[in-house]
């Protein structure tokens, strides 16, 4: 009888026990721990900027990042309108507009030559989201926001470890977020990340994150802010991971690498791009996006995958599309059609770290029935 084979499952083979039993033995389970800067120093020395906020999540990470650059109302952040509705949601409750382009339908990135086309007089930033394992193509963007005056926000919760032209993903943006969701690359469980080297827009971020706590007298607030704080014993599984991110995103690829192998025969799919001039995918998710010549639905393949107990994962759903913005009058007659398309042809594979080689074969062997 065949296990189940989750679409996620984290591998905790590091020094997350020890440093969890610190974390008991000591007492310090807050976000008052030493574990949380620990692991925000070194974090951000990871990946090449100055200052890590810890938060309690990736979306709240976003949320705080976007509140740091201060944007005056009605100002407009161009961001891609295939990734997860945080990086929407973060923009309009900073009370800025966010302003779409389309997706690649190779990369599945955001389209960077739609971008400069996006700007008007109120653009004041650009965001960009790493999506799937292969990073943006960053050096347009970096060109186009230096010529406007443009900050940018890179969202690298997909690309943590993995690198842009060799430089880390997430040392590009003015504010740069990461999530440590159970299926990133590092998880806390919950968690996230703001790293940055302006210390003006880190101060921010530390301050919103506590409620915005006058220093100089406690419990005394000017400006409302948020407890997105994260806990000593997060931190502590964080840091643990940290010390083998290289050793997990060389998993990542080979099990990546392993499906490229095993689905390479299949007419019917679009693999991902194994590599760009800029960048060897990092797989953070397997995923496939169905030919026009297939003639089943992802919803069918995905119900026989799952009846064969494989767990998987619908592709995201364009921000324009989303009922919730329709409803609010956002992006009323605006298409996006690689996005539209990716979003009903796209799923994604079990791609967790825990995947055994028999089970990625095992999936590879059952999806290959089904479309054959
Ligand atoms: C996971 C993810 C987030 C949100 O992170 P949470 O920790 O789940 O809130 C934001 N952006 C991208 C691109 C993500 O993949």
């Amino acid at each position: 009888m065949n296990q189940w084979i989750a679409v996620n499952e984290p591998l905790l083979i590091g020094n997350e026990l020890q440093y969890l039993e610190e974390c008991i033995k000591t007492g310090w389970i807050s976000s008052e721990g030493p574990f949380v800067k620990c692991f925000e120093a070194e974090f951000a020395a990871r990946i090449g900027q100055t200052y890590g906020v810890a938060v309690a999540n990736g979306s709240a990470a976003l949320d705080l990042a976007m509140l740091a650059l201060d944007l005056e109302p009605g100002a407009e952040v161009i961001m891609p309108t295939f990734t997860i509705i945080s990086c929407a949601a973060a923009i309009l409750r900073a009370g800025a507009i966010p302003v779409l382009v389309d997706a690649d339908p190779l990369t599945w990135n955001m389209d960077v030559s739609q971008i400069e086309a996006k700007i008007t007089a109120r653009t004041k930033a650009i965001m960009v989201v790493h999506i799937y394992g292969l990073p943006v193509d960053l050096d347009p963007v970096l060109k186009i926001a230096a010529k406007y005056g443009l900050a940018i926000i890179e969202d690298a919760a997909e690309a943590i470890g993995q690198t842009y032209r060799g430089k880390p993903c997430g040392s590009f943006g003015d504010l740069s977020v990461f999530s440590f969701y159970a299926n990133k690359h590092i998880t806390t469980g919950e968690g996230g990340m703001i790293v940055t080297s302006n210390p003006i827009y880190a101060e921010r971020c530390c301050s919103l994150r506590n409620l915005c706590f006058k220093p100089e007298r406690r419990f005394v607030h000017d400006q409302l802010g948020y407890n997105y704080r994260l806990t000593n014993i997060q931190a502590a599984l964080g840091l643990a991971q940290l010390e083998r991110l290289d050793q997990i995103i060389e998993l990542k690829r080979a099990i990546g690498n392993q499906y490229q192998v095993l689905l390479s025969d299949l007419a019917e799919v679009q693999q991902p791009l194994a590599k760009t001039e800029y960048a060897d995918n990092i797989y953070w998710v397997y995923g496939l996006v169905l030919r026009d010549c297939c003639s089943q639905s992802v919803s069918e393949i995905t119900a026989e995958l799952y009846a064969n107990k494989i767990a998987t994962r619908p592709f995201f759903w364009p921000i324009h599309e989303q009922p919730v913005f329709q409803r609010l009058g956002l992006f009323q007659e605006e298409s996006y059609p690689v996005a539209e398309k990716i979003a009903r042809r796209g799923f994604y594979l079990p791609s967790g770290l825990a995947l055994t080689t028999e089970q990625i074969e095992r999936v590879a062997m059952v999806l290959k029935s089904i479309l054959e």
